[in-house]
């Protein structure tokens, strides 16, 4: 337990709360999921499994109908050809980290992550036992990794590799000449690539993100971690799932039977609706995120001090604050308890977020322009 970490986001969130239990109105852009409802026709699809009696255990490895619609949609998205047999349904994205890593990595081991990164990465390596090894992301770079650093940090201990394209926090995007560059390092070697795509279906620009999976030689090295929270707005379902080299699957399902048993059934069939059904919800969802972005980011670099990389998927902005002199930890709480604005210290994903704040756009339009408001008085008090 002294080796476990948390998110920053639930305990702003607690601090927000206990304010406005206060009275304080406060701006939420400290919590990473869809402002927007779960689109109709999932959710009706999930009560209809309710009335027909999907309530019941199921499969550890998941429903075989959703997972032939997974292994269909990740091939398809990804131009390569996986199988059902390889793919493995969890409750939410998250054990897809948990799972690989308890099975894959232990002590004497050691796992590189981005930094800043997804906080639970560095928690759940340094659990294993192994040694968490961070790459720094460049702003400079789009938030790309350092290559140098990467390429430095990898040696015969090196048991997996932790990729987020788009990521959080930052929404950068690693571009596909990286993504080829990290693949000829680590082709050769015996590890497993754990590539977060759960942003994959949030990206603005024309470049759509690359999985490492889909270059040669690295689709039997890869676990590609996907699922429903962020793309379909069902954060509160806990659907997610990974496609994995087969010498991977029984493990984790093993880890499965003893912490879940299964994945709940009528979250499954609402599941198969996701992917089959119509996708313009998740069209519409993404112009609004674009929308919020260009406003909310134009509005960041008018702040004194500030300036912001355009990102290019996912839903946060991270604001770069060392021009202000001040530490992002004291910014992110003044904001928080002088300004009505919760947001995170970048310092939160790890020693290379220091002098940024995350913020994330999935609140409403209003209520951002509200908040680069309040950024901007609150700055002007000094
Ligand atoms: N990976 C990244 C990069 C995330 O930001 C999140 C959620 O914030 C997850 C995985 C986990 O998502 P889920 O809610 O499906 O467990």
């Amino acid at each position: 337990m002294s080796r476990i970490g948390a998110e920053s986001a639930f305990d702003v969130l607690v601090r927000a709360r206990a304010l406005e239990g206060q009275g304080r109105d406060v701006i939420h852009l400290e919590i990473g999921e869809p402002d927007f409802p779960t689109p109709q026709h999932i959710v009706d699809a999930g009560k209809k499994a309710l009335d027909d009696g999907w309530t019941h255990y199921g499969p550890a490895q998941g429903l075989p109908e959703l997972r032939e619609a997974i292994a269909e949609h990740v091939s398809e998205t990804r131009g390569i050809s996986v199988s059902a047999a390889n793919v493995c349904v969890m409750p939410g994205g998250k054990p897809l980290i948990f799972f690989p890593m308890l099975a894959l990595l232990g002590p004497g081991d050691e796992a590189i992550y981005p930094n800043p990164g997804f906080p639970i990465y560095e928690s759940m390596i340094r659990v294993s036992g192994a040694t968490a090894v961070p790459v720094p992301l460049i702003e400079e770079r789009g938030f790309s990794f350092d290559l140098d650093v990467f390429r430095k940090s990898l040696n015969s201990r090196t048991k997996m590799v932790v990729l987020n394209s788009p990521q959080n926090p930052t929404g950068g995007m690693i571009p596909a000449e990286d993504i080829a560059a990290i693949a000829d390092e680590v082709r050769g070697r015996d590890l497993v690539v754990l590539s977060d795509e759960i942003y994959s279906r949030i990206v603005y620009g024309n470049e759509k993100p690359v999985s490492i999976a889909s270059l040669p030689g690295m689709l039997e090295k890869t676990i590609i971690l996907d699922g429903f929270s962020k793309t379909y707005a069902m954060t509160g379902w806990r659907l997610g799932y990974g496609v994995m080299p087969s010498c991977l699957v029984d493990p984790v399902n093993k880890l499965m039977v003893n912490s879940n048993s299964c994945t709940a059934s009528f979250t499954q069939r609402a599941g198969i609706a996701a992917l089959r059904g119509p996708q313009e919800p998740v069209d519409a969802m993404v112009a609004e995120f674009l929308r919020r972005r260009d406003a909310f980011c134009a509005g960041l670099n008018d702040v004194p001090g500030w300036s912001c990389t355009i990102p290019g998927g996912a839903f946060y902005a991270f604001a770069n604050v060392k021009g202000t002199g001040r530490g992002s930890k004291e910014i992110a709480d003044s904001l928080l308890n002088d300004a009505g604005v919760a947001c995170l210290n970048g310092a939160g994903f790890g020693e290379y977020g220091e002098g940024y704040i995350r913020f994330s756009y999935a609140n409403s339009y209003e209520n951002l322009m509200r908040a680069v408001e309040r950024i901007k008085a609150w700055s002007a008090r000094g």
